[in-house]
Formats: structure tokens, C-alpha cells, sequence
């Protein structure tokens, strides 16, 4: 058997019913707990309920605390209880349980605060130890793992929002990527005239995040990048955003704003530039999103 990591807890968890050893591997899952069970008492309660079920204990590998403490489930080694094997099961017959190591975090990840500080780096480093253990493996969300049907694969991942994190960004830090750096605080430029109508193309820095109000504490409703196509539908106390995905020819004559918060606290689109393009991008509307800012309302559509 397999030693665990050295930085592992082992709470005492007791498995009588066992453990299977797990046959091969071709994936890491990462999970969010959504409850706690970030102490030895909480962790050991949801073991012996899971085997009141039937289960044969904690149904993760490991579980990685706010703390960035992290305790040992079901290990390095051994098949676990994340995901259902019955949806799972690819075309030689292996469930995804019995392919991969799965993390959990512990806590509902959907919150602001989370995943903690400590809780990211330590799952970052137990995911390159794996690594490090098994070779380069994909890792994916429980919402990225692929399904099967009589052991075809559906092309569709498994239906659950778990373990609701950026696992693009979760998989650039294990990569070695530093965390992205916070937005600039962009200069404040009086507002121009933006009272026409028409098609903008941002002309952020990078990207804005468009937020439900104004203020960060708003939820994101999406980002602008630069060379994005806004939709100006004029101001009259309003303003709306549709933003457009699909490709397509335009010619246009533009003009650059960007959103600013203005020191009145509301957003203001600022002028920066004037031209004419031709270009090929997004004009047909496959997600329309039109945003009230001063009412601090938004409607979310699908129009297509
Ligand atoms: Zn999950």
C-alpha cells in the first residue's frame, strides 16, 4: 500500500466494511462539501451516517479544510463514493469512482468567502502531489465528469453545479500560474456624451466586470473584455447591456466607451475614442442582458 501524504490527517475513521483498491486511474475530482465537517467529531459523524446508509464510509479521498488542514477519507489508493458509478461507467466497464482520487472542500463553495485562502492552497497542493504520485491527470470538476449511457459516453457531464469553483483558475494554480491580479482602479474621466444610442465596442484595459449595482459587493453579471460589442440603448436614468455571441460580418463606425464608476457612485460610459471598423464578430444575440443600473435590477435572458 501506498504511504499517504505526510501533511495528511488520519482521524481515526474505521472502515468495516472495507475499502476497494482502486484498479486504475485516469482523472482527479474535486467536490465541495456544501455542510462542514472540518472537525475530527463532524467528519467522523458523516462516516458512520454513510455507513448507516449502507456506504461504506466518508465517500471522499480527502477532505480539505478552511484551515488548509487536510483529512484523510477514503486515501490515495482506494476507490471512493464521489460521483454514482451507475452514471458513470465508461465503455470498459469502470466507474468514475474507481478512476479517480476525489477532493473534497469542505464548506458550500457558492459563498463569497469561499473557497478560504489556506483551503485554495492547500487543495492546490495536494492536487500536484497526486500528480506528482500519478503522472499528469486531468482534473476536473464534479460538474465536468463525463457520463455514460450502456457504457457509451453522452458527451454530457455530470448534472450538478459541485463543486461550484473556477476550475480553470483551480487548474492554472496547479499549473504554476499566479493568482490573478485584482482589477485596476480605472482613472475617473468625466462623462462624455454618451446619451446616443448604438453599438460600442469596450475598450477596457483587460476586462470589467459588469456588476447588478454599483459597487463590488454586486453580484458579477458578466465581464467585458476588450473589443466586446455593448449594446447602447440609450439613458433616459437607464442604460442597458446586450451582450451578443455568434459570429458575423459588420461595418461600423464606432465609438470606444468604457464603464466607470463616477464619484456620484453611479456608472457612467466614458468616451474614448472615435473610429470605423470592419470587422468579424458577434453579432447575432444568443444571450441578451439587459441591465438596469440605477434600479439595481437585471433580467437574464436566452434569446436566440
Ligand atoms: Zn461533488
Amino acid at each position: 500500500m501506498t504511504k499517504e501524504l505526510a501533511y495528511v490527517k488520519d482521524t481515526g475513521l474505521t472502515w468495516p466494511k472495507g475499502k476497494s483498491e482502486r484498479k486504475e486511474i485516469d482523472h482527479i475530482q474535486l467536490h465541495h462539501t456544501v455542510g462542514n465537517y472540518g472537525t475530527p467529531r463532524q467528519w467522523k459523524s458523516l462516516h458512520e451516517r454513510r455507513i448507516a446508509d449502507g456506504q461504506k464510509g466518508v465517500p471522499y479521498s480527502y477532505l480539505v479544510l478552511q484551515s488548509g488542514e487536510i483529512y484523510l477519507g477514503r486515501g490515495l489508493t482506494f476507490a471512493h463514493g464521489g460521483v454514482k458509478d451507475s452514471e458513470t461507467t465508461n465503455e470498459r466497464g469502470v466507474g468514475a469512482n474507481q478512476r479517480s482520487v476525489a477532493i473534497a472542500l469542505d464548506g458550500d463553495m457558492r459563498k463569497d468567502h469561499l473557497p478560504a485562502d489556506k483551503q485554495l492552497a492547500a487543495a492546490v497542493r495536494l492536487v500536484q502531489d497526486i500528480l506528482a504520485h500519478y503522472g499528469n491527470l486531468p482534473i476536473l470538476g464534479h460538474n465536468e465528469v463525463p457520463t455514460y449511457k450502456n457504457r457509451k459516453p453522452t458527451d454530457k457531464t455530470y448534472p450538478t453545479a459541485c463543486p461550484c469553483m473556477d476550475m480553470d483558475n483551480f487548474r492554472a494554480l496547479v499549473a504554476g500560474m499566479p493568482m490573478p491580479s485584482p482589477e485596476p482602479e480605472p482613472e475617473y474621466v468625466p462623462d462624455a456624451d454618451p446619451d446616443i444610442p448604438g453599438l460600442y465596442v469596450y475598450a477596457g484595459a483587460t476586462y470589467s466586470n459588469v456588476r447588478s449595482g454599483p459597487g463590488t459587493n454586486y453580484n458579477r453579471v458578466m465581464t467585458l473584455s476588450a473589443g466586446d460589442a455593448v449594446l447602447y440603448l440609450g439613458r433616459n436614468g437607464n442604460w442597458r447591456i446586450e451582450y451578443t455571441i455568434g459570429l458575423g460580418y459588420m461595418t461600423t463606425g464606432y465609438r470606444e466607451y468604457a464603464p466607470r464608476m463616477g464619484e456620484d457612485n453611479q456608472w457612467h460610459l466614458i468616451r474614448q475614442g472615435n473610429g470605423n471598423s470592419k470587422w468579424i464578430g458577434p453579432t447575432q444575440a444568443k444571450i441578451s442582458l439587459v441591465w438596469i443600473i440605477n434600479r439595481g435590477s437585471r433580467k437574464k435572458g436566452g434569446a436566440e
